[in-house]
């Protein structure tokens, strides 16, 4: 059985494993639960202990926070086997909100601290490893949002802030006010989306050696929604390139895309069906030519090089 690779992700961060299991989608897998705890312990046997959450993942009647501290409170010592990501900063309106108030970013320090006492109340743990600010605030005051991640990491609630859909110059102003290094940003990296490959997201990682978080791998499932142009080119040359790989599936070939990529991200898994899970494991094994890599890039462009 293939197992998951560990690394450490900057070089003040957390060591993480290689792939890392996302619970955004939780609430629509209908798992009871001692099947959640099941799911967890089967990826967890895979060498996937890096689980990512946010504050603002399922409904307001029950956070996938909530729903992941339901299982975990079925066998508390799991606690130890695993690495938490959570994010704070979307403040979305719940039903009893005034009408005239809009969803919105809110990177205050107040906000920080009440958001990461949430999730770890609904977590049922005292400590997340990394908390994300989970887009960037138009109106961060950045010194507010490192004196909350001191203040948090003094409390002993958090250790370690990173960042995630930050471009290279928010991500530069924020690192500018805080007193340890920044440990990851998770971006969007899927073929159907190229643009942290060109706007010198990825380039400003590598930089400082910190590994990005790929999240929505695979568009979000819109690589397989056969009704555009683009992804009917992009599934043509992803399955060419799954045979000539040996690889079982287009999934394959476009984990092993992102893999690819010099900055090594993190894939963030985004099923709850394990069997799609030990997929990606596999995907791993996987190794992509230059030649390939580009021709999934021409693919998602829809013209050649220059
Ligand atoms: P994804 O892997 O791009 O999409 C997962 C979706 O694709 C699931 O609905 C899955 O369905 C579907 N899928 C997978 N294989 C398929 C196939 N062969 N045919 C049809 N559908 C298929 O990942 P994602 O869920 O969008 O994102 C992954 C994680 O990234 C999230 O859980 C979250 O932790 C994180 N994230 C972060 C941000 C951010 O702003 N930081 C934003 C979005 C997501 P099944 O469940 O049925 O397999």
């Amino acid at each position: 059985m293939t197992k998951v690779s560990r690394t450490k992700i900057a070089p003040e961060g957390p060591v993480f494993s290689s792939l890392v299991q996302g619970y955004w989608r939780m609430g629509d897998w209908n798992m009871d639960p001692q099947s959640r705890l099941t799911f967890l312990k089967q990826h967890v046997e895979l060498g996937i202990t890096t689980v990512d959450h946010a504050h603002v993942y399922g409904s307001a009647q029950a956070p996938c926070e909530t729903l992941f501290g339901e299982a975990l409170k079925l066998d508390p010592a799991m606690r130890d086997e695993i690495e938490i990501i959570s994010k704070c900063g979307i403040e979305v309106m719940r039903g009893d909100a005034p009408s005239n108030h809009v969803n919105h970013y809110n990177s205050s320090q107040s906000n920080i601290i009440r958001s990461v006492e949430t999730s770890l109340q609904r977590l049922g743990v005292e400590q997340l490893d990394v908390l994300l600010i989970h887009r960037p605030d138009i109106l961060m005051d950045a010194d507010e949002v490192a004196s909350a991640a001191a203040l948090l990491k003094r409390q002993g609630k958090i250790k370690h802030l990173g960042v995630s859909n930050f471009t290279p110059s928010q991500f530069a102003l924020l690192q500018s006010r805080c007193d340890a290094p920044l440990v990851t940003n998770q971006v969007e990296i899927n073929p159907l989306n190229l643009s942290v490959t060109e706007d010198g997201t990825l380039d400003q990682l590598q930089q400082f050696s910190v590994r990005p978080m790929a999240w929505s791998c695979l568009a979000g499932g819109a690589l397989f929604d056969t009704n555009t142009d683009n992804v009917q080119r992009l599934q043509q040359t992803l399955n060419a390139i799954k045979q000539e790989i040996g690889a079982k599936s287009i999934e394959q070939v476009v984990f092993s895309w992102v893999l690819r990529l010099p900055s090594q991200p993190l894939p963030i898994i985004g099923s709850g069906n394990i069997e799609r899970v030990r997929s990606a494991v596999a995907a791993t094994e996987l190794t992509l030519s230059n030649q390939q890599w580009y021709r999934i890039w021409v693919a998602s462009k829809g013209h050649g090089v220059a």
